[in-house]
């Protein structure tokens, strides 16, 4: 579906700060889009993505106009290998791009980490009592093998409660665009109402409704879900996209925990938790 949204929240044109849900917050997350970088077609220009074919140069500056933005160095905007499993490393163990693994888990102020994506989901945590957080890259490969499961494991694992857990879903291939084969229905365990058929024996898939799905068994809120209804295809001039034709580059969308909150913490969550629970 078109983006109703206006393209840029922007901090420096780069970032967009997409998620109601995590307003307010100590924390920066962001999005960027294809806008405001220096990579030639078909890269266009804001490419976050080493492990494409455009030039590392080009790459290099992209990612340190970013950082910049969000006011690190370029070997602080954390990264793993992204390797469509689920595996969850901790910030501290990220090799810049060499480390395996699909999700990394933020417990410190200024820690800030981001996934690549062009039609895969990204997605962000965070607990506001525990001031934990992590980000997550999730197709449908991640999704089946449990990324985001395991994810949310590691949170509780350093101290996050999953019901109190806010997550926002990033701009991803939408139920319109994603017709997908039978192996991949047979992975997704989808429910009813999750597909609809396709040409042949494709179906077209809802990974977003997937994902939902898996968090909230994994204990999250329903009200504490947000995911954009921005499809990458549908608006692949604004956000890579895979399915719109590759050779592609690699959006960015990821988190940065900035310092504690100075007031008193359970009085804030307490109106944080009433607002967010509101219709
Ligand atoms: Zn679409």
């Amino acid at each position: 579906m078109r983006s109703p949204r206006p393209p840029f929240l922007s901090l420096m044109n780069l970032l967009e700060q997409p998620f109601q849900l995590l307003h307010g917050l100590p924390l920066t997350a962001f999005v960027t889009s294809r806008k405001g970088g220096v990579s030639q077609r078909p890269f266009d220009t804001l490419n976050m993505a080493y492990l494409t074919a455009d030039d590392r140069g080009s790459v290099r500056t992209n990612r340190e106009r970013v950082a910049m933005a969000l006011g690190i160095a370029h070997d602080n905007l954390l990264i793993g290998h992204q390797v469509h499993g689920a595996i969850v490393n901790q910030a501290e163990a990220i090799e810049l791009g060499e480390t395996p693994g699909d999700a990394i888990v933020l417990t410190r102020a200024h820690q800030t980490a981001m996934v690549v994506v062009a039609d895969c989901l990204p997605v962000i945590f965070y607990d506001p009592v525990a001031h934990v957080g992590a980000v997550a890259h999730a197709g449908w490969r991640g999704l089946a093998a449990g990324i985001l499961t395991a994810t949310v494991q590691s949170l509780m694992a350093s101290g996050a409660i999953a019901g109190r857990l806010a997550v926002g879903i990033g701009p991803g291939i939408g139920r319109c665009c994603y017709e997908v084969g039978p192996e991949v229905i047979a992975a997704s365990k989808p429910a009813p109402g999750g597909v609809r058929a396709g040409s042949a024996d494709r179906s077209f898939l809802d990974i977003k409704a997937l994902a939902r799905r898996q968090l909230e068994t994994a204990g999250l809120a329903s009200a504490r879900i947000e995911i954009l209804d921005i499809c990458t295809r549908c608006n692949s001039d604004l956000y890579f996209s895979a399915r719109a034709g590759e050779p592609t580059g690699r959006f960015a969308a990821g988190l940065k925990l900035l310092e504690e909150p100075p007031y008193n913490v359970e009085t804030w969550v307490d109106s944080y938790v009433s607002q967010s629970s509101r219709p």
